[in-house]
């Protein structure tokens, strides 16, 4: 009996990872709930062990570390059988045979009751193979060096990393380069387990403190800090507010690198060339991890341009967010990946972004739209865009000779740069469509309209097309870029 009461906490601890349980948490209205988790990792700290848990169906960005009086180890289901991830060493994992999911009721097993296990910082390094778009990458090895810039490295003091050139650079053994996993990774079935778990407590970017919501290859090392320090205009990531301080002293810029291509008021964007400001494009992909969950990060930022959104008071030009486009697009994407840092978001920026896209394509000639899938917080910034932009031209027809007026898709699609496509989904997404003897025909509600005037009144933050100064380049005449 002892014997078989050993073996099974013996498996449960093994077996926690992949788990499902449900997880004590509180909602929004400060009461208890006990919703389904899987347990992605276990690590042991000091005097107790922590249990990464997501949350299965909810929002990712609520995921976190809790520990074991959190779960419900009574109700714990072993993961099916499918997933075969050998143990270590490297026998099959001990799964049940049944490919159903099993309760299993095991009374006083839970984890406070089982051996202790050392701690397992192995399981950031845990490679499971995956299958990566980009074949120059494997899990964690990165097959081709980042550019360095040899020869320019200076003496440091010990401890910090960082010159003061522009190269995220480090003399104490923290990789200069972040990590190559997962991130990169495009079929989500293959997603590696440490790219679902947010790895960066918090960030220090200029007055704000962010907290991240997602998976960022930034280097492991930095992983254990409780604070990440971020120069706010290179975006240098550093280790202490030491290091931090010591780089302010050395760092000269005020803004981010590249052109200002427009500015009024507070507001500007400066233009960033993924190649030419190749180490600023790649901390700012890093720090856009952190709260970016669907897309695809590029290493390789060559082919994009970054145009990045600041205001400006006496210390500098602050990020608030920024997007980024590929400087060739087959599919007319005029937008990558976007985003509004945390503590601007809800107050108008996020459109903001989206409205000097797509000025940028106007200038361009051309119609644009954002690659997919969209974040669900970017797909209610278009949304909401796209509605907006359309009834704006609906509302302003003219009556023609006492005849309704008319308008055509392809003419809202050229005036406004939107993309046929996504002026039709916007439109039947507002259900503005009848059919009515032999003809289609849009039918404004006093709702719709009265919403419209109602939303135009808070939308204070606009673009002003006459302070944008751009010029496109063909890149494709440009050869290599
Ligand atoms: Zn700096």
């Amino acid at each position: 009996m002892c014997i078989l009461l050993r073996i099974i906490t013996a498996l449960l601890e093994i077996e926690t990872q992949g788990c499902r349980l449900p997880v004590l948490r509180k909602n929004q209205e400060n009461e208890d709930e006990w919703p389904l988790a899987e347990i992605l990792s276990v690590k042991e700290i000091p005097g107790r062990k922590l249990y990464y848990v997501h949350y299965i169906d909810f929002n990712k960005r609520l995921d976190e570390w809790v520990t074991p009086d959190r779960l419900d180890m009574k109700k714990l289901q072993f993961p099916k059988k499918e997933a075969k991830t050998p143990t270590k060493n490297g026998l099959p994992g001990s799964r049940p045979s049944s490919p159903e999911s099993e309760v299993v009721r095991v009374a006083g097993a839970g984890p406070q009751h089982t051996p202790s296990r050392p701690p397992q910082p192995q399981a950031q390094q845990k490679s499971i193979p995956t299958k990566t778009s980009l074949p120059d990458f494997q899990n964690g090895t990165a097959r081709r060096p980042m550019p360095n810039q040899p020869g320019r490295k200076r003496k440091q003091p010990p401890n910090c990393g960082g010159t003061d050139e522009d190269s995220q650079d480090s003399s104490d053994g923290i990789p200069s380069t972040p990590r190559m996993t997962g991130s990169l990774v495009s079929d989500r079935s293959h997603d590696d387990i440490v790219t679902r778990m947010k790895n960066i407590d918090c960030i220090e970017l200029g007055r704000h403190r962010l907290k991240p919501w997602y998976f960022s290859p930034y280097p492991q090392e930095l992983t254990t800090l409780p604070i990440l320090y971020l120069c706010e205009f290179c975006l240098k990531y550093l280790k202490s507010l030491k290091c931090l301080q010591r780089h302010l002293t050395k760092c000269n810029l005020r803004h981010p690198p590249g052109n200002e291509i427009y500015r009024k008021g507070t507001i500007s964007f400066f233009e960033i060339d993924g190649r030419k400001n190749k180490t600023y494009s790649q901390n700012l992909c890093l720090l856009a991890k952190c709260f970016l969950d669907h897309k695809t990060l590029y290493y390789d930022t060559d082919p994009f341009l970054f145009y990045v959104m600041t205001e400006y008071d006496a210390k500098g030009f602050h990020i608030v967010g920024y997007f980024s486009k590929e400087k060739e697009s087959t599919e007319d994407y005029n937008v990558a990946c976007i985003l509004t840092l945390p503590p601007y978001q809800r107050r108008g920026y996020g459109k903001l972004l989206i409205e000097f896209s797509y000025e940028l394509s106007k200038v361009e000639g051309k119609t644009g739209t954002p690659e997919k899938p969209l974040s669900d917080l970017g797909l209610l910034s278009y949304r909401s865009y796209w509605s907006q932009t359309i009834l704006e031209i609906l509302m302003d027809l003219k009556p023609d000779n006492g005849e309704r007026p008319q308008i055509t898709i392809n003419d809202i699609s050229e005036i406004t740069s939107v993309k046929k496509e996504d002026v039709i989904s916007t439109l039947q997404y507002l259900n503005l469509i009848n059919y009515y003897k032999g003809q289609y025909i849009l039918t404004l509600s006093e709702d719709i309209v009265e919403g419209h005037e109602r939303a135009m009144q808070k939308r204070h933050l606009r673009i002003d097309s006459k302070c944008l100064h751009f010029t496109p380049k063909d890149w494709s005449k440009r050869g290599k870029w």
